[in-house]
This record gives C-alpha cells, sequence and structure tokens, in this order.
C-alpha cells in the first residue's frame, strides 16, 4: 500500500521509501504508544482536532539530521525524534526544537 505523509502541506507519497532531488524519502508512523511523545508531534504538526491512526505516516523531511541514527546504511528515527521542520510556501519553519 503506498504511504503518504499525513502533514498537510507536504505532497510525499509513495512506497515505503523512494528519492526526490537526491534525497531520500522515508515514512515514519506515528508514536502511538509514546502518548507524551505523540502530543509533540501532533503540536508541531498542527492540524486541529485529530487523531492518527496507526496507517498514517510523517515522512522524514520533516526531522533534522540528528533524529536520525544511521546503522548499516538504514536510517532509523531515533526514539526520542520530534518533526520539527515544516515547509510553509516558501518558507521552511524551524519550529522549537524537542525536548
Ligand atoms: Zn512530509
Amino acid at each position: 500500500m503506498p504511504r503518504y505523509c499525513a502533514v498537510k502541506a507536504c505532497r510525499n507519497r509513495g512506497r515505503t521509501a523512494f528519492k526526490k532531488a537526491n534525497k531520500r524519502i522515508s515514512f515514519y508512523p506515528f508514536p502511538l504508544h509514546d502518548e507524551p511523545r505523540l502530543q509533540k508531534w501532533m503540536g508541531n504538526i498542527k492540524q486541529g482536532e485529530w487523531t492518527p491512526s496507526r496507517h498514517q505516516y510523517v515522512c522524514s523531511e520533516h526531522f533534522t539530521e540528528d533524529c536520525f541514527d544511521i546503522r548499516w546504511g538504514i536510517r532509523y528515527l531515533k526514539n526520542t525524534a520530534i518533526p520539527t521542520l515544516f515547509l510553509s510556501t516558501e518558507h521552511v519553519v524551524v519550529l522549537q526544537h524537542k525536548l
């Protein structure tokens, strides 16, 4: 099933991972099992009253490089990562960083 990014302004969708302008885009599920962290994700994504499901994802473009661990060439999202990068028309808005 193709995945898509839950961030409204973001058009990324596709398979589990793909390349866009030489950047690797991958999709990460919401931390539904980790309520405090989920609240931070929701606070940053700002889409009003809405509850993400197990089938919704946020793409790697909303995370800074230090949110990832790379092992054996595979990029993993750290279990403390919070999405902080959101495109607002032409500007990249950097929200207050995690923790
Ligand atoms: Zn996205």
